[in-house]
């Protein structure tokens, strides 16, 4: 994953799924690490009113990720290609956090995507969203055979 840069990897494209998907430029053997969910690390109270704001600027779509039930990863202005994904009923990739040594010894999480199957090259990489049920119920058009027709 490090010797190929990223944008030899990977691309954002017009997805059937909704806006800008992330699409594979090469095969990847399932269980091969994608890419990770870069961002900026926020406390869940200052999550929802950046939520709010985007909304109210027309910002437009919002990209946060759940580390935990105290933080998370907004990567609607620093983050990298990893937003551009959508969410699939039937996913084929998922996201994993692990937990990576720092310089200063310490412990630092990461939100890491992995592929759960073989994903050809030219195919859009989605993963499952797993929104909690307090967000509320959100329409999914992934188009899946077996889609439930929300996210959650
Ligand atoms: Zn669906």
């Amino acid at each position: 994953m490090k010797a190929v840069p990223i944008e030899q990897r990977l691309t954002p494209k017009r997805s059937h799924i909704h806006g800008w998907g992330l699409f594979t430029k090469m095969d990847l053997p399932k269980d091969s690490m994608i890419v990770e969910y870069m961002g900026e690390v926020i406390r869940k109270s200052v999550a929802d009113a950046r939520e709010k704001a985007y909304e109210i600027s027309g910002e437009g779509s919002c990209y946060m990720f759940r580390l935990d039930l105290l933080r998370i990863v907004d990567a609607t202005k620093i983050g990298c290609m990893a937003r551009f994904m959508n969410h699939s009923c039937q996913a084929n990739a998922y996201a994993k956090i692990i937990s990576v040594d720092t310089d200063q010894g310490k412990q630092e999480p990461k939100i890491m995507v992995f592929s759960n199957t073989d994903i050809k090259a030219g195919e859009e990489i989605t993963y499952d969203y797993k929104f909690p049920v307090e967000d509320g119920s959100l329409k999914c058009s992934c188009g899946a055979p077996n889609c439930i027709g929300r996210m959650n």
